[in-house]
C-alpha cells in the first residue's frame, strides 16, 4: 500500500496559505492542478461566472479554499495571479451495490434468520444513516453453524483432493476480482475507509490471498516436506472491523486450502462484505457448510470459540478480548492463533531519505484512519533531524484530505464507529492533559459522521498514555533518540510487538536493527506493505501464530509422521 503523493508538492500550512503569497515554482505543479480551470465567481467551481449552477458546478458549501497558489503563466490568467483552488468532488457511484433491507445468517449454504428472530442495525459511519438490518446470531445459531461445518468437513471437504479444493479457491479469487468494484463500494460504506483504499488495497489483497492459497491446496507435501499435513477440522474465526474482507480472506483462504471448514463471525459494525462473500461462495458452488457466516454480538463470538465442536480458533482484535479467549480455551485441544494490538515504532535515522520517510510516516499512521493494528503510531526520530522532519511532516499533514470516504480524492475517511471516535478523542485529550503538544492541520470536517483530524503530538514522554496505549486512530506521537541502541530500547519498550519500521540509508544498520527489534514484521524504508506470501503476526501481547505465507498454512494443519 502506498499513499499517493499530493498533487501540489511543497504546499505550506493553511495559516501560511490564505493570502497565496508564497511561491510554488511552476515545475512543482503537476497533475490535476495543472488542469484546474479558473475559479468561478462564487469562489470556486466550473460553473458560470454569475454563480448559477452550471452542468459541472458543485455546491458552494463544499468549496474549501485551502491552497492559494500563484498561477503559472501557462494557465493564461495573467502572470502571478492568485488562484484559490480545490479538487472537484469525485464521488464513486454507489449504484454498483444493492443493499437489501434485511440480511440473514449464512449457514449450510443458505440464508437463514437468527433463531431469536432478532436483528441489529448496520450504520454507515460517514453519514450515520442505517444501511440495513442484519440477523443477530446467538448460541443456538452458532451450534447449528458448527454442526453444518462439521458435517461438511466429514462428508465432503476434509476428504476432497487438494487439486479439487484449489479449483474452488481459484473460482472465489476470480469472482472477488470480477466483483471488486461492488465489494469496494460496500466496504467503504460499511467501514468509513476511503474508496481509494478499499479499491486499491483491501479488495485486491483479499483476492490475492485466495489466489495464493489456491496454489498451495494441492502442494501441502511441499509446504511441509517429510510430514503428512492433515486439516484440523472446524475453524472458528472472529474478525474485526478495520479490514473486514481482508481479514476474512486471511482466515478463510488458508483454512479452506488446508481442508478445514469454517464458521466466521464478522464484527458487528461491519458485517456486509462477509455477507456479500457468502454470495460469492454460492456463486462458486462451494459445497454447503464449508463456509458459514454468522454475524452477532461479542457474546456470540465467545459462544463460537468455546463450542466443543470447534478444533481451531483464529481471532483478530483487541488484546483484552484475545487474552480472555486464550484463558477460555486453555485446557482444551483447540489450536489458537491470536492477532492482537500494536504500538509500532517507525524509526527514522538522520541518513534516511526524508521525502520517502515522510510518505512512509504518513502511510504508516494515517492509512485507514490509523485503525490498523500494525500502524506506525510512535515516530522515533534521530534528534539531529527532529525539528526539520516535524516541520516537513506538518506541511505534509496540511495536504491530507479528510472527508467523504466515497470521494476518490479522500485520504482519511470516517472513524468506524462512535465508540471508536470517543476512544480516540479521550486518548488525545489525555495526551494534551499530560503535557504533549498537539498539532492538527486546519481542515473542515463533514457535519455528520464520525471524523477525526490527522493529529500529531510532539514533546511526548514515554510515560504518556498516547505513547503506550493503542489508540487505533489517526494520531501520531513523536519521540526522539540519539543512538541506535537508544532507538532499539525505546522501540521495544512496549508490551506489544507486532511491527516496526526503519528508515536509513545503510543496509548494515537495517540488519543490525532488525535483529534487535521485538516485532513480528519489520519494514525497511517502507511501511504497511502487505503480501499474501509474507507471514504476519506478533510477539508478546500482540499475539501468536502467523497469518499469510506458508506459515499461515501451518496454523490450519496437524503434521503427522507419514509412516
Ligand atoms: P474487539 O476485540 O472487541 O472486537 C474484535 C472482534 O471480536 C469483533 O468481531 C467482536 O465482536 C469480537 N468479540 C468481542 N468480544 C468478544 C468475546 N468475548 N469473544 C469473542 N469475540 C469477541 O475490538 P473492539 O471492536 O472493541 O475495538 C476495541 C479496540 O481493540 C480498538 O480500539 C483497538 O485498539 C483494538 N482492535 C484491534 C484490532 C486489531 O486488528 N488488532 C482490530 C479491532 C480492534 P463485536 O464486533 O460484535 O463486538
Amino acid at each position: 500500500m502506498t499513499t499517493r503523493p499530493r498533487t501540489v508538492r511543497g504546499a505550506r500550512r493553511p495559516e501560511d496559505q490564505v493570502d497565496g503569497r508564497h511561491d510554488v515554482p511552476a515545475d512543482e505543479t503537476t497533475g490535476a492542478q495543472a488542469d484546474m480551470p479558473p475559479a468561478g465567481a462564487d469562489g470556486g467551481g466550473i460553473g458560470p461566472a454569475d454563480g448559477s449552477p452550471g452542468p459541472l458546478s458543485w455546491p458552494k458549501a463544499t468549496i474549501v479554499t485551502r491552497h492559494a497558489e500563484r498561477a503559472p503563466a501557462t494557465w493564461g490568467l495573467g502572470d502571478g495571479q492568485a488562484v484559490p483552488w480545490e479538487y472537484a468532488p469525485a464521488p464513486e457511484s454507489r449504484d454498483v451495490v444493492t443493499i437489501r433491507e434485511r440480511y440473514g445468517l449464512f449457514i449450510n449454504g443458505r440464508e437463514v434468520q437468527a433463531a431469536s428472530g432478532e436483528t441489529f442495525p448496520d450504520v454507515n459511519p460517514a453519514t450515520e444513516e442505517i444501511l440495513t438490518h442484519v440477523a443477530r446470531g446467538g448460541p443456538q445459531d452458532v451450534d447449528i453453524a458448527v454442526r453444518a461445518a462439521r458435517t461438511a468437513f466429514r462428508r465432503r471437504w476434509g476428504a476432497l483432493p487438494g487439486r479439487e479444493r484449489a479449483k474452488y479457491l481459484f473460482r472465489i479469487a476470480r469472482l472477488l476480482q470480477e466483483r471488486s468494484r461492488e465489494f469496494a463500494v460496500l466496504e467503504t460504506m460499511d467501514t468509513g475507509k476511503p474508496i481509494r483504499e478499499s479499491r486499491d488495497v483491501d479488495i485486491p489483497l483479499a483476492a490475492a490471498h485466495f489466489w495464493y492459497y489456491a496454489g498451495w491446496a494441492d502442494k501441502l507435501e511441499y509446504a511441509f516436506p517429510g510430514r503428512l499435513a492433515r486439516p484440523l477440522g472446524v475453524a472458528a474465526q472472529v474478525i474485526p472491523w478495520n479490514f473486514p474482507l481482508l481479514m476474512l480472506a486471511w482466515k478463510i483462504a488458508p483454512a479452506l486450502a488446508a481442508g478445514n471448514t469454517v464458521v466466521l463471525k464478522p464484527a458487528s459494525t461491519t458485517p456486509l462484505s462477509a455477507l456479500l462473500f457468502a454470495d460469492v461462495c454460492r456463486q462458486a458452488d462451494l459445497p454447503p457448510g464449508v463456509v458459514n457466516i454468522v454475524p452477532g454480538p461479542g457474546s456470540m463470538g465467545e459462544a463460537l470459540i468455546r463450542h466443543p465442536g470447534v478444533d481451531k480458533v483464529a481471532f483478530t482484535g483487541s488484546t483484552e478480548i484475545g487474552k480472555g479467549i486464550a484463558r477460555g480455551i486453555a485446557g482444551t485441544d483447540k489450536v489458537l492463533t491470536l492477532e492482537l494490538g500494536g504500538k509500532a515504532a517507525n524509526i527514522v535515522f538522520d541518513d534516511a531519505p526524508l521525502d520517502q520517510a515522510i510518505e512512509g510516516i504518513v502511510n504508516g499512521i494515517y492509512f485507514n484512519q490509523g485503525e490498523v493494528c500494525c500502524a506506525g503510531s510512535r515516530l522515533l526520530v534521530q534528534e539531529s533531524i527532529a525539528d526539520e522532519l516535524v516541520d516537513r511532516l506538518k506541511d505534509r499533514l496540511a495536504t491530507i484530505r479528510v472527508g467523504d470516504p466515497m470521494d476518490k480524492n479522500t485520504d482519511v475517511g470516517a472513524i468506524n464507529s462512535k465508540a471508536q471516535l470517543e476512544k480516540i478523542t479521550e486518548l488525545v485529550a489525555a495526551g494534551v492533559a499530560e503535557g504533549a503538544t498537539l498539532y492538527q492541520p486546519a481542515c473542515d470536517l463533514p457535519e455528520r459522521g464520525f471524523f477525526f483530524r490527522p493529529t500529531l503530538f510532539t514533546n511526548v514522554a514515554q510515560s504518556h498514555r498516547i505513547a503506550r496505549e493503542e489508540i487505533f486512530g489517526p494520531v501520531l506521537s513523536v519521540l526522539t533518540f540519539r543512538t541506535p541502541d537508544e532507538a532499539v530500547e525505546k522501540a521495544n519498550n512496549t508490551p506489544y510487538g507486532l511491527s516496526a519500521g526503519i528508515w536509513t540509508d545503510k543496509g548494515s544498520r537495517i540488519l543490525w536493527m532488525t535483529r534487535r527489534m521485538r516485532a513480528g514484521v519489520v519494514w525497511a524504508n517502507t511501511f504497511n506493505r502487505f503480501d499474501p506470501t509474507s507471514p504476519f503476526g506478533g510477539y508478546k501481547e500482540s499475539g501468536y501464530g502467523r497469518e499469510g505465507g506458508m506459515q499461515g498454512l501451518h496454523a490450519y494443519v496437524r503434521l503427522d509422521d507419514p509412516s
